[in-house]
């Protein structure tokens, strides 16, 4: 059988984007699906084809060889008559493309892609309904976001009701399709020239009439209960991370899967350090004196106290540096430092005997204590003049 030229296939120009030919793929990959064409060989044909084309005119340089040579650019028979251009190699599974192409679409999870694009999104009423994803805003502390922690939430959601398992009718009973609407939900009313869509006023847009509702959940295939929900919570988040727990959503209706709960975390001020990046930053007032002469102090750590040595003639303001003392990266990129900024006590209230001393120091200093004071004002003396 002669092969059908791949522009031909997708139904696009030969000067196609990638836009337009990513388009074309998603519109006719959705016909022709084997899902939606249980036993049809010749739209099974078709969805590979389709495969084929798009992995080649997707593929800058399979397209520009496909360009040059056609079909035989991919032939191994007429690459070893000489006629052929680049290593062709086989073709993906048609599925993979299609896969790969929808990937985005679905919740990434598990499940089949094709479930939600044809289930759920109320095109068929009565089929398997997915749950409503919802949010929970939870605070922890900031130790607890430096090293992990499993938590426990108590949430007051839709559940699957457990007497029908999430149908709505009563075991044994039927669901029949709405005659008013055949099932569809919607009806159409006339409005002089124009056709209206409402919902069906028979079976509230559900497109079925249970034959006996579920007594305990009233039709709806879903209770109102609270559920304890453990979530683990990695090392590393901080305010504004967003958690995914899978299927801890509202309850999926008649076999449709839970949606998914997306825990939103906000990370408590702390009392002593404040995260900035990855690293902790932490004020640790010193004396003047220790500033001034060189001391071991010890500070606080995430992990307890650790013992770091001020330098002699210390700066207010001076940042020192403890590696790894901060917080993991929630990514996996190692771990931040701590920054301890040293601030330096001013003296107040002194007695007449500390004054004295601190006056006699300021003698022997013949005038010099402050180098930098000197010159700063030897510099303005200049800008006023
Ligand atoms: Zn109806
Ligand atoms: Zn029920």
């Amino acid at each position: 059988m002669a092969k059908r030229d791949y522009y031909e296939v997708l139904g696009v120009a030969r000067g196609a984007s990638d836009e337009e030919l990513k388009k074309a793929y998603r519109r006719l990959a959705v016909k022709f699906h084997p899902d939606k064409n249980p036993g049809d060989k010749q739209a099974e044909e078709s969805f590979k084809e389709l495969g084929h084309a798009y992995e080649v005119l997707s593929d800058p340089q399979k397209r520009a060889a496909y360009d040059q040579f056609g079909h035989d650019a991919f032939d191994p028979r007429a690459r070893a008559r000489g006629g052929g251009g680049p290593a062709g190699g086989g073709f993906h599974d048609p599925f993979d493309i299609f896969r790969e192409v929808f990937g985005g679409a679905g919740g990434g999870g598990g499940g089949s892609i094709f479930e939600n694009l044809f289930g759920g999104g109320g095109q068929n009423p009565n089929g398997p309904q997915r749950g409503d994803d919802l949010r929970y805003d939870l605070e922890i502390s900031l130790e607890e976001s430096a090293h992990g922690v499993e938590k426990e939430i108590t949430l007051n959601k839709p559940d699957k009701c457990e007497d029908c398992n999430g149908a709505g009718a009563e075991p044994g009973s039927r669901i029949k399709a709405c005659g008013t609407c055949g099932g569809r939900g919607q009806v159409l009313t006339s409005r002089g020239i124009f056709s209206i869509a409402q919902t069906c006023p028979h079976c509230k847009g559900q497109g079925h009439i249970l034959e006996k509702p579920c007594k305990t959940c009233h039709g709806e295939g879903k209770r109102q209960r609270s559920s304890k929900i453990k979530l683990r919570i990695p090392a590393g988040v901080e305010t504004g991370t967003r958690l995914r727990s899978q299927g801890n959503g509202e309850a999926g209706f008649r076999g449709g899967p839970a949606g998914d709960l997306y825990v939103f975390l906000s990370v408590k001020e702390h009392e002593i350090f404040v995260r900035e990046g990855d690293d902790l930053l932490c004020e640790v007032p010193v004396s003047f004196v220790q500033a001034t002469l060189g001391a071991e102090i010890d500070v606080p750590t995430l992990e307890g106290q650790a013992t770091v040595k001020i330098p002699a003639g210390t700066q207010p303001g001076t940042l020192l540096r403890l590696k790894a003392r901060g917080m993991k990266n929630l990514q996996g990129y190692g771990q931040g430092d701590l920054l301890v900024r040293v601030q330096v006590e001013v003296p107040t209230h002194l007695n007449s005997a500390q004054k004295a001393k601190l006056q006699e120091y300021a003698t022997l200093c013949d005038g010099k204590e402050a180098p930098l004071a000197r010159g700063f004002f030897e510099k303005a003396k200049k800008f006023f003049k």
